[in-house]
């Protein structure tokens, strides 16, 4: 098997686990966990996601094989010294690959489609953005060839990672005691996808919680204050392709808007609300510039 096909090949696992789920909320009188217009959505960017995905492999592999072949900077360990340092160093940087999507507008607009739904369930997982390959998230992954591991390692670590990501998609699994000091787990993830002040831009982990415990994002779950779902500026759509580019075109419309470099380099690299401000304020000063000289505005 090719390993790009990983998560395809899972895809029956995640799909069994989809059922079980809606089945089990629909048991303890929670239907509303799922709602079909979502879930199909969630289905549809997955399957705009994976071929996206496939087609930027094409692309990006030669350029992991080159930085292996030319640039890489030592030979790691073979057998389980070499894929533990693999896994280590890859979760690593998934962790600043996730903090930079929340922090950064242009990674966000991709990013925030997973976070865009405000259910939470196992097939919020499939929420993926077709346009990760154009965000740069490839970039993320390079360091793992100059530090010498081969590009069909690099793909199978970011694959399986993925993967383990799938399952801590739930609110029916309660918070897991030791293994909520080791692992992202669903609780962690739960108050990730969070939009409550206390848990937003918090728990980035995609296994190790080890990161966002060094790094000082890790935020525990409260019994006190249960998570509600979804982004900040909703997207109210359940079409895949419109979920997809919403966030790319208000930020594209309002970067050509905006007057000065300050305020265009904001709207696109600066933090999401900071570039909400921008725009806001933008937007503002052009209706007051408007009022005071009606006649400009008229031509
Ligand atoms: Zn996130
Ligand atoms: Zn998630």
């Amino acid at each position: 098997m090719q390993v790009e096909l990983l998560l395809l090949a899972l895809a029956p696992v995640f799909l069994a686990c989809v059922a079980g789920e809606m089945l089990y909320w629909r048991r303890r009188g929670r239907a509303e966990v799922y709602s079909w217009p979502d879930t199909l959505c969630n289905a549809g960017l997955a399957l705009l996601h994976q071929g996206a995905d496939k087609l930027a492999w094409l692309l990006v592999i030669p350029l992991y094989q080159y930085a292996y072949q030319h640039y890489r900077l030592w030979q790691p360990p073979g057998g389980w010294g070499g894929t533990l340092l693999l896994f280590l160093a890859q979760d690593f940087l998934y962790y600043w690959f996730h903090r930079a999507s929340h922090r950064v507008r242009w990674l966000w607009a991709a990013h925030s489609v997973h976070h865009s739904s405000t259910r939470l369930n196992l097939s919020t997982a499939f929420r993926q953005s077709l346009l990760y390959p154009l965000a740069g998230m490839w970039a993320f992954w390079l360091p793992l060839a100059w530090l010498g591991f081969t590009p069909q390692q690099v793909v199978a670590v970011v694959l399986l990672n993925l993967a383990f990501q799938f399952f801590v998609h739930t609110q029916a699994v309660p918070r897991l005691g030791w293994l909520e000091y080791l692992f992202n787990t669903p609780s962690i993830h739960r108050s990730h996808h969070a939009l409550n002040p206390r848990y937003i831009d918090h728990n980035y982990a995609g296994v190790l919680v080890l990161w966002d415990r060094l790094f000082g994002s890790y935020v525990v779950e409260s019994a006190d204050e249960p998570c509600r779902y979804g982004t900040v500026k909703p997207v109210n759509s359940v079409n895949p392709l419109w979920v997809n580019v919403v966030e790319w075109r208000d930020m594209l419309r309002e970067t050509l808007a905006a007057r000065g470099w300050r305020a265009r380099l904001t709207l696109l690299f600066g933090a999401p609300e900071a570039a909400e401000r921008v725009a806001t304020q933008q937007a503002a000063d052009k209706l007051t510039a408007a009022a005071k000289n009606p006649g400009c505005q008229a031509s």
